[in-house]
């Protein structure tokens, strides 16, 4: 299985993500993840993509591009994986398509998650995430048992610094890159699309019957 999801910042691929993966046992290869711990280890790689996190600028292809490069040649991403956030623009689709050609591991499903644009402001803005584990929240929508404390792990739950109106705007522009993927997928006959306006079970439903279908 060696599927992606598409969709705008907020249409709920993280969340659907963590259920992928959970039930089918892949890798989840996020680049968004991956930046953010870079930048909280403070690697070389951190430095360097920090300002364009910071600000909702996309980070530049050629560095996005290694690291998912090197990401995928790890071994656990041998019997597949799910791409979360990447590709994000022409360029990078064009590498990745390369990339698993020449290991003789296409991908096999695109899911596009559609949602409307002016749903994302309050999710993004309301979102919350797990220090320790990851897990994301939502204020209203996915809210915690307890106020500020992750269900899963007791971790505590902070606000991304990007998830403010001034970064979610930027993002939002920024998606501008990210839309012609949608019919680059579509070409190839890889896209489904599923609607993300949904409570999160109702989508994962139909998530998960699309990828059933791929593994019988
Ligand atoms: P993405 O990874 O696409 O940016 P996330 O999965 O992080 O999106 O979701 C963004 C925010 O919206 C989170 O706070 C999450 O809890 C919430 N969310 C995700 N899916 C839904 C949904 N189907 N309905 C309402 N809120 C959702
Ligand atoms: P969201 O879940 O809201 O869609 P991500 O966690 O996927 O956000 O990404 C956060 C930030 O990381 C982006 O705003 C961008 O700066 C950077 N980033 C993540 N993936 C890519 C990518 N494929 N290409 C360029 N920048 C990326
Ligand atoms: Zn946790």
């Amino acid at each position: 299985m060696q599927i992606m999801l598409l969709g705008l910042p907020g249409a709920g691929k993280g969340t659907q993500a963590s259920r992928i993966v959970e039930e089918f046992h892949i890798p989840h290869i996020s680049t968004g993840d991956m930046f953010r711990a870079a930048i909280a280890q403070k690697t070389p790689v951190g430095l360097e993509v920090k300002q364009y996190l910071d600000s909702g600028r996309l980070v530049p292809d050629e560095l996005t591009i290694r690291v998912v490069q090197e990401r995928l040649s790890q071994g656990d991403a041998k019997n597949g994986f799910l791409l979360d956030g990447f590709p994000r623009t022409l360029p990078q689709a064009q590498a990745l398509d390369e990339l698993l050609n020449r290991l003789g591991r296409p991908l096999n499903r695109v899911l596009y998650i559609h949602v409307p644009e002016n749903v994302l402001m309050a999710r993004l803005t309301g979102r919350r995430i797990c220090r320790s584990c990851g897990a994301t929240y939502h204020v209203v929508f996915q809210p915690p048992k307890v106020e500020g404390v992750c269900d899963k792990c007791g971790g505590e739950l902070y606000q991304r610094s990007d998830d403010t109106p001034d970064a979610v705007k930027t993002r939002l522009e920024q998606y501008a890159q990210t839309a012609p993927l949608v019919d680059y997928y579509r070409d190839r006959k890889l896209l489904t699309q599923v609607d993300g306006e949904r409570p999160v079970e109702d989508v994962y439903e139909e998530v998960r019957r699309v990828l059933m279908s791929l593994e019988g």
